[in-house]
């Protein structure tokens, strides 16, 4: 049996670490390409949510390189993210492939069941084994956040322009290649040092702003979040122009959030909800009530701006798009909405990111000289 899964981010590096320490052969697809993108565009239907054509190319591909056994998570509530499963299965089906898709439901405290699940793709192993390879996918799990969060905060000081991206690189190359905790947490050390040796220890030696770099808070659908592909690297492209960046969400935060407490049958975060509640107080889906109530953390924070970050078509996003404009003039913080498809193109993103920096920056300046404060 040869397992293969979609990307989102570095996620890659988590579920391999997993899989491969419970004894099975993963293929893990190429990193999303125009390629993988064309393929998920051609065979999907066109309304379809853009990361279920990224998706379905990443499996195109996978399958492709011998992978037979494809595996993915399920889900549940009002947007369409719980038919994927289903309908990512016709389409492969359609198109010929031979394989077998193992989806993985949302546990709700079905402990046994997700267990009966796992075992169809990693055969029998003994509980002690299942607990070393959650530990070191943890371990790992961890590891890439902090050096995803340690890129971020290094990128408006680097002496050179993508010398965090590069350092951040091979960094996650170590922790992928690790073989134990002890492995796992030399590479992140060794990771941070190479990405506070890329910058310039200089006081006031950010790019964009000599006193402090401007910060800007990224929101919405967790896809699009975190994988770079889809969101034309807005992160990457923002630390090089000088702005400090801040995700609302980490591969662990979900992984938590969505996976640990809902498999132990733990109380979730209630605070993005709570924070919203003033704007949006039902459930819409995805990660629409979090958008909002993670502009509105920013906001509180000090942060001189939002993105907001959606596929086309997202439901859940739709919805705090709306509501959006009501919490940037309540709390008056600029907030900019990008929403991505096979259609659109680096240099409109681009673009669009200039324009919001030289805003958020000229806001930041406003409401400075009106505190009285520099910068
Ligand atoms: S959250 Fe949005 S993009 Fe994700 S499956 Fe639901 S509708 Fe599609």
């Amino acid at each position: 049996m040869k397992i293969t899964f979609a990307h989102m981010g570095n996620l890659y590096i988590t579920v391999k670490a997993l899989l491969e320490d419970l004894g099975a052969e993963v293929v893990v697809p190429p990193m999303p390409s125009k390629r993988t993108l064309s393929i998920g565009s051609r065979y999907s239907p066109e309304f379809a949510c853009l990361p279920l054509k990224v998706n379905i190319g990443n499996y195109v591909e996978a399958l492709e390189l011998g992978a037979d056994t494809i595996a993915m998570a399920g889900g549940v509530g009002p947007c369409r993210f719980g038919m994927y499963g289903e309908v990512q299965r016709e389409i492969l089906k359609a198109l010929g492939y031979e394989f077998d898709m193992v989806i993985i439901e949302p546990p709700q405290g079905r402990i046994r069941h997700v267990l009966e699940q796992v075992g169809r793709l990693v055969g029998r192993n003994p509980m002690r084994k299942y607990v070393g390879a959650v530990r070191l996918a943890w371990a790992k799990m961890t590891a890439v956040d902090e050096l995803e969060k340690a890129a971020q905060r290094a990128r408006p000081f680097e002496r050179r322009r993508g010398a965090a991206t590069s350092a951040l690189g091979s960094a996650l190359k170590l922790v992928d290649e690790a073989a134990g905790i002890s492995q796992v947490r030399r590479a992140l050390e060794e990771g941070q040092e190479m990405l506070r040796s890329v910058q310039d220890p200089t006081p006031g030696a950010s790019r964009r702003n000599p006193e402090s770099p401007p910060r800007i808070g990224i929101v919405g659908e967790v896809y699009v979040v975190l994988e770079p592909f889809v969101n034309f690297e807005v992160e990457r492209r923002l630390g090089e122009m000088g702005v400090l960046v801040e995700r609302s969400i980490y591969i662990g935060d979900w992984v938590k959030e969505h996976v640990f407490k809902d498999f132990m049958r733990l109380r979730k975060s209630r605070r993005p909800y709570d924070l919203a509640k003033p704007y949006l107080c039902h459930f819409v889906g995805g990660h629409g009530v979090e958008t909002v109530g993670h502009t509105v953390e920013y906001a509180r924070r000090g942060f001189d701006g939002v993105i907001q970050l959606a596929p086309f078509t997202c439901m859940p996003e739709i919805v705090a798009q709306d509501v959006l404009p009501a919490v940037s003039r309540d709390l008056g913080i600029p907030v900019m909405t990008l929403v991505f498809d096979e259609h659109s193109s680096d240099t409109g993103v681009l673009t669009r990111l200039e324009a919001f920096v030289d805003l958020v920056e000229r806001s930041r300046r406003r409401r400075r000289a009106r505190d009285g404060t520099m910068g």
